[in-house]
């Protein structure tokens, strides 16, 4: 198999379970890569806080984390680690006009979404460089707390029975919306939230690879992209580890390990097997060549 100099991949739903499980597997399954000189960077949404508790690097030696990166807070933020412990070299942080525009911006859907077709939305304003507009705050779900298995079928179902036709359409809308202020905005849908900021997973993997490129002559083609979110959501809108999928990451291989049924982007190979067949990808990447 073709063994990669760099692999780029999801955290949550690839490396670990959820948010809560242990770490253990996928510490010992990345640990030998970096002894190796393998660069691994952890794309994903959240913030540094949320992956082992904002203690992931405590689970590696010095020298193993001059080979780790993260790409987190959809492109807000880019880390690496120097003397053991985590900065940013990159950010997308908005000064305060572009931060004010954001939030006009996810006002504006807000009411466009309440004023047109009568559904009501949240937002949370505290993410650094986005807005997250809750799409399924006014429904009903009776007993159901959380959407969860079919949230997105869900969602489009609310979404046409109120006339909005699809995730696209809230594109769109944030798109336009995000114009009005003067912003090119990245929105992205899944099943429960629009957001809206001025970033996304792109910005994370386009800033890795640039830098690894510099300091270790890496090419795009010596890399690898992992995640369990490729899964169109509807035509033509794909889940968030699409956004790994960029002009400069083009010629990168791309790996999904969810198992469920559905249309990935066309670069995209499927793996299956979820946490455990990434942890043992990782494996198979860090095991010595076999003699001929
Ligand atoms: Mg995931």
């Amino acid at each position: 198999m073709k063994k990669y100099r760099a692999i780029f991949f999801d955290w949550d739903g690839t490396a670990v379970l959820s948010r809560r499980a242990p770490v253990d597997a996928a510490v010992a399954a990345m640990a030998p890569l970096l002894d190796a000189g393998v660069k691994l960077a952890v794309i994903s949404g959240t913030a540094y806080d949320r992956i082992a508790a904002g203690q992931l690097h405590t689970h590696f030696t010095e020298k193993q984390l001059e080979n780790l990166y993260l790409g987190l807070g959809r492109g807000a933020f880019n880390y690496a680690f120097s003397r053991g412990e985590p900065y940013v070299f990159a950010d997308r942080l908005p000064d305060d006009s572009t931060r004010g525009a954001i939030h006009r911006t996810a006002f504006d859907i807000h009411m466009e979404l309440l004023d047109r077709y009568g559904l009501n939305t949240d937002i949370v304003f505290g993410r650094p460089n986005y807005c997250k507009i809750d799409l399924a705050a006014g429904i009903d779900r009776g007993d159901n707390l959380f959407m969860q298995a079919g949230e997105t079928e869900a969602l489009q179902r609310t979404l046409r029975s109120l006339g909005i036709g699809g995730l696209r359409c809230l594109i769109d809308m944030a798109k336009a919306a995000g114009k009005a202020h003067g912003l090119a905005v990245s929105p992205t849908c899944d099943g429960k939230y629009l957001e809206v900021g001025i970033s996304d997973k792109s910005d994370n993997v386009d800033g890795i690879l640039k830098r690894i490129m510099g300091s270790d002559g890496i090419a795009a083609e010596d890399c690898c992209f992992l995640g369990d979110e490729f899964i169109a959501l509807e035509e033509g809108i794909y889940g968030s580890d699409s956004f790994m999928l960029t002009p400069l990451t083009a010629s990168a291989d791309f790996f999904d390990v969810s198992d469920l049924p559905g249309t990935r982007p066309p670069r995209v190979s499927v793996l299956h097997g979820g946490v455990d067949r990434f942890l043992s990808f990782l494996r198979e990447q860090a095991a010595p060549e076999k003699a001929r």
